[in-house]
């Protein structure tokens, strides 16, 4: 993008706000935005159950928001519930076998909506 006064006496280079040294010299560590975390019960979670790889069942949660959940807290929260392995992968919490109940029954005690498919 074009700076607006570019080429002109204002054209600076852009200084960082924290320590005013020039971007290019600044040794501030990154800001990292706390980020906002949505209300479970304002959020309808949907499960469901897929088949991977030699016919493995695996239960998927859907519709979170990455940025608005902690999903690899709550992927946590829910192996420990089902006592499997699971991962966070593009915003989506896998658990390793068929634990739509178990999955569905935590979401819910968490205060999430729930809807299976
Ligand atoms: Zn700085």
């Amino acid at each position: 993008m074009q700076r607006l006064f570019a080429g002109t006496p204002w054209d600076r280079p852009p200084t960082c706000e924290r320590c005013g040294n020039a971007e290019s010299e600044c040794t501030c560590p990154p800001v990292v935005p706390e980020p906002k975390r949505l209300a479970p019960e304002s959020q309808t979670a949907r499960i469901r159950r897929e088949k991977r790889a030699k016919g493995k069942l695996v239960t998927v949660v859907a519709n979170l928001d990455p940025d608005g959940n902690d999903l690899t807290a709550l992927a946590a929260q829910l192996k420990a519930r089902c006592g499997a392995g699971g991962t966070v992968k593009d915003g989506l919490i896998e658990i390793q076998g068929d634990h739509l109940d178990t999955v569905d029954a935590t979401l819910r005690s968490i205060g999430y909506k729930t809807k299976r498919g």
